[in-house]
Order: C-alpha cells, then structure tokens, then sequence
C-alpha cells in the first residue's frame, strides 16, 4: 500500500509554472484523492499531493474516534433539547421508549418496538433487559458499573451515573428537574458524550469501508503489544475476532451465568447450605461451563484463552425481592425459610472487598475443581473433534498472598492430570494470577513463583490502591475533574502516577523472579489508548479489551510503539476541508 495523500494544492508547491515539475514528496495525479481529513474526494485535472508515510498518517490518527465509526453516531444537523449529562460508559447513540424494568424492555422489544432501559443501577437480573435494549441508562454508578462494563461487552450506548435524573419506579416515571418523562416517551442517549436527550434524534449508521481495513493492517505492521478482548459469550468472541483480536483475556465465568434460568443455577449453589447441595448445583453448572467454553475454544481456533475463576461480588447474584428466593427455593426443592436465612447470612457490608474473587474458591474449593474440570474437557472435546487444542489459561482472581494461589493452584493441577487420565490425552495449559490488590504487586515477585503469567486487573486495583469504590465514585469524580484535582477519570485512563507505579513494581519484581514472565492487563484500562501507551512503556506483553474497542486498541498500540521510536503525533498542516470528524474519516 502506498502512502496517501495529504492535501491538494492548486499548485505545485516548487514551481512558479502552474502543476510542474512536483516537489520530491509531491506526487503528480489526475485521479480522485481522498485527503484523510476531508469528508469529500476531489479530483482535478492535474495537481500535485503530498505524500506522507504510513506511521505518519498513523500518529495523525485519533484511537478513541474509531470508536464512534463502529457504532450509530447523532446525527450532527440535528436539534438535541438535552436534559442531563452522565459518563459517557459505552459509546454509539441510541433512541428509544423509555422503560424501567428489563422485564419491559422484553416484552415491548418482542412487540417490535425500540426501548431505552433506564434503572438506578442494573444487576446481573438485568441482562435479558440489557440484551432487548437499545441503550441503558443509569442514574448511579461509574464507568466500572455493572451497566457499563457490561454494555461495553455487547456494544450497546450506556449513558451511566447521570445523577440529575430521578427515577420512580412505583409511577414508571423519570423527572429531570421540571421535565418529566413517563414509561413509553422516547429519549435519546448519546453514549459519547454522556448526554441524554428529549425525544429522537435521527442517528447516523456507522460505515466502514476498505480504508478502514487498511489503516488497521498497517497498525498492526507497527504495534508490538498484542491485543485481546475480554469476552465471555460467543457472539462476543466471534465479534472480537473479526475486529482482529489475537486472543481472548479474560472470560469473566459469571457473566456466563447471568443469562435467565442459569442464574438461578448459580443462586443455588452460592446459597447452597452445605457441600452436598453445592455439589448438586456445581454438576449443573459444569455442564453449562463446559459447552460454553467449549464453544468459545472453538471460535478462537487455536488462539490463547484465558479462563477466570468465579469472581462474583455476592450481592450481584443473591437474591433480593421474595419472588427470586421463592424461585431459588423451588429450584433447590427447600423450604424458603432456609433461603431467607442463607440470603441474609451471605449479605456484606462492602461487598466489593468481601467473599469475592479467590476467597471464594479458598472457602468452597469444589467450586474451583468444577471450573478447572470444565475448562480442561472442553480442551479436551475440541482436539477430539479436530479443532486446534488451544492453550488454555487458568486464571485466579483478587489474590493477595502466596498461599491462595498454591492452595488453587494445586486444585487446577490435580484436575489437570485428572481429566488428561480420563481422557487419554495431554494438553498444555498454564495457571495464572490476576493482579489487582496493592499488596499483589508489591508481592509479585513470590508470586511468580507459582503464577506463569500476570493480569493486571486495573478496575480493582485501581478501586483498592485510591480507596474509591467503582460503583460510587461517579457521584463526584465529575465534580474532582472540574475542580482539576483528577485530570481523568482513573477509572477510564490509568492513574499512572500511583496504579502505574504499582505495575512498574510487579512487573519488575515478577519478571525478576520468572525470566520472560507473559504479563497482560484486562481491566477496563485495556482499551484506553493513554493507559496502552504506559502498557506499551512498561513491557506487558498484551491489552486485553471489550470487542468493541479491539480496533481502538490496535491503533493506540501502533501509536505507542511508533512514539518509542520517537515519532511525533504530528498535526496535518492542510488546510483541507473541515473534517466531518475530527482528525478522522471519512470511511
Ligand atoms: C478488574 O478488576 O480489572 C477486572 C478485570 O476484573 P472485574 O472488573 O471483573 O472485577
Ligand atoms: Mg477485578
């Protein structure tokens, strides 16, 4: 591919004699140019244009606009009346009927109308909701919500943690203000720039095109880190694998039970009384495990898989409202008292730092064994049928000492060779650790003694090392950022001064103790292109991402293994026409 053209003269610029000769890196041409800031090709009879290199028109790319290309845009001619502002948590613009249940967002999608699911916050019991949608809106949380982690996964609009609106449920009613609006009238969001909007704005449909193409092909001839996407469903796992990803980085296990009846799976085994009634809930488990990771093995034919153990904060999936235990009751065949009693047990006060991650495996190891046996015959089903075997990765989550991590990884390794005897089969798989406590990086050189690879889990370590809770900080970081005491959200571009410094010492200290040790990132930082340039900078090995931001994240790569070569973000000197969006397109 050759080098494109920067802008059209009317005339050369060395001559005084109209159109000749060109200068050196002036090209002579009579056809249709497309500048890349101009919305519009022009031709001309005969003209010259600048040509500038391929990592050159890579610097002068801005990463996070790819973004909106993937995903529906407003339309920019159109008027907005826009009634509150929230983070902008999961790009792409979205209109619809206003809903507030997931129940509704369902039954009205099925009827073939477009609905905006708006709730407080969303849990896992709102997924079907999530999945009938058009876009969710939250009136709490950050950009580490369950809403807009998991709106970013399907790449669904999520406006999140726009606290001026005032949700009724009880009157199906949300006020801004003196607006109101009520169950069935339409707003728009605008997941890029956070606003939410009366009525319906017209969107523009994304289009690429070739170029689109091109551009990611020759990021990928520059950048050195790899790129991942975090994906827990098939559709997401064939979608990050058509916009390039090289692997996956992390299956979140839970996510895959959020979905309908399977939640009430979980439910039972996390309200499970005793080892026996757990067992009973982890052998249904198991087999839903097994043929979904099975499934995503297949997909990524043979690329790297990285598989965490469950890692739920338990007040996602305990049931809350009497119809949900009732159910859980009638599953489990025990009184509902019993599930009263256990659900009021498992209630914490912090559940973010409570019996989550790790612990919860350290507490009930069959949980581990279950997932590990899943993991390794679903390895074990794709090679029989002929796919590639791939090389499965065991991921433990929230560890913070030495001793939890031999404990489990003792479990995955007695399943291991379990399953390989079973099976008649060897396969390679290795144990890992997530990184996202302080006291992990500062303890990752003994952890790399047990751990074969690292992941940064930046939306914890970033909660833990600041003391600021993911789910509630959007209350007032937005308040921080006008008074200029956070530049950014550190939740949406690493903190690089304090979490940074703690993943310069676990990367120093864990490659100390483990010569070449892989080492990733799959926090929501992944798809940042200013925290993959630190990533770059330190020596991890991979971003791992939501699909969505798989593109995103290979050009930023590009762009930071270009800037350690020292190549300037250069600004076009063209005074072309004015860009349809900005320093972009106009594919
Ligand atoms: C993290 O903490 O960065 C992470 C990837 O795990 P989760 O968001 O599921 O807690
Ligand atoms: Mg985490």
């Amino acid at each position: 591919m050759g080098p494109i053209c920067q802008a059209w003269k009317k005339s050369c610029p060395t001559s005084s004699a109209s159109f000749a000769p060109c200068a050196s890196n002036w090209r002579r041409t009579t056809k249709t140019c497309r500048t890349l800031n101009s919305p519009s090709s022009r031709t001309s009879s005969t003209c010259c244009r600048r040509l500038i290199s391929k990592s050159q028109a890579l610097m002068r790319l801005k990463p996070e606009l790819i973004d909106q290309l993937l995903h529906p845009t407003l339309d920019p001619k159109a008027k907005k009346q826009v009634i509150a502002k929230g983070l902008p948590a999961s790009p792409g613009a979205a209109a619809g009927k206003v809903v507030f249940s997931a129940d509704e967002a369902v039954r009205r999608a099925k009827d073939g109308e477009k609905v905006l699911l708006v709730r407080i916050e969303t849990s896992p019991d709102d997924i079907h909701g999530l999945h009938a949608a058009e876009g969710v809106l939250t009136t709490r949380g950050g950009m580490t919500s369950h809403a807009a982690v998991v709106a970013r996964g399907m790449g669904r609009p999520c406006v999140a943690g726009a606290g001026a609106v005032q949700v009724d449920y009880a009157a199906a009613r949300l006020s801004v203000g003196s607006v109101t609006v009520q169950e069935g009238q339409i707003l728009t969001i605008d997941g890029v720039t956070g606003e939410v909007i009366l009525g319906e704005v017209p969107t523009v449909p994304p289009q690429l095109s070739g170029a689109f193409g091109i551009i990611m092909a020759w990021a990928d001839e520059y950048r050195t880190l790899q790129v991942r996407a975090n994906a827990e469903t098939p559709n997401d796992a064939r979608q990050a694998k058509e916009f390039g990803a090289q692997g996956i980085g992390l299956v979140r296990t839970e996510h895959m039970f959020f979905d309908g009846g399977r939640i009430i799976a979980m439910r039972r085994m996390i309200l499970a009384a005793d080892e026996a009634d757990r067992k009973v809930a982890l052998e249904e488990l198991l087999t839903m495990q097994r043929e979904d990771i099975t499934e995503l093995f297949r997909i990524m034919d043979g690329r790297p898989v990285t598989v965490r153990l469950l890692d739920p904060p338990l007040h996602e999936f305990i049931p809350h409202t009497e119809a949900e235990m009732a159910q859980v009751a009638k599953a489990a065949g025990v009184p509902l008292n019993r599930v009263r009693r256990r659900a009021a047990e498992l209630q914490e006060a912090n559940p973010m730092l409570g019996h989550r991650g790790c612990r919860l495996a350290i507490t009930y190891p069959e949980i581990c064994e279950m997932q590990a046996r899943a993991i390794f015959e679903a390895a074990a089903a794709v090679g029989k049928a002929g796919g590639a075997v791939p090389v499965a990765e065991v991921m433990v989550p929230l560890v913070a000492t030495l001793q939890e991590l031999s404990i489990l990884k003792e479990v995955v390794e007695k399943t291991a060779a379990a399953v390989q005897k079973e099976q008649g089969m060897n396969f390679t798989y290795r144990v890992g650790t997530m990184i996202e406590l302080p006291r992990a990086c500062l303890q990752a050189g003994k952890l790399a003694e047990q751990a074969e690879f690292f992941s940064f889990g930046t939306n914890d370590l970033t909660q833990t090392t600041y003391g600021l809770s993911r789910d509630d900080a959007g209350a007032f970081l937005p308040e921080y950022k006008a008074k200029g005491i956070v530049e950014q959200d550190p939740f949406v571009s690493l903190d690089q001064e304090g979490v940074g410094e703690l993943i310069k010492v676990a990367v120093e200290r864990g490659r100390t103790a483990r010569d070449g040790m892989k080492m990733g990132i799959c926090g929501e930082h992944g798809g940042d292109p200013a925290s993959i340039e630190f990533c770059n900078k330190v020596g991890l090995d991979y971003v791992s991402c939501s699909p969505f931001r798989v593109p995103v994240a290979r050009l930023a790569a590009a762009q930071a293994a270009l800037k350690l070569r020292g190549e300037k973000a250069l600004q076009p000197s063209t005074k072309a026409a004015k860009p349809l969006q900005p320093a972009f397109g106009p594919w």
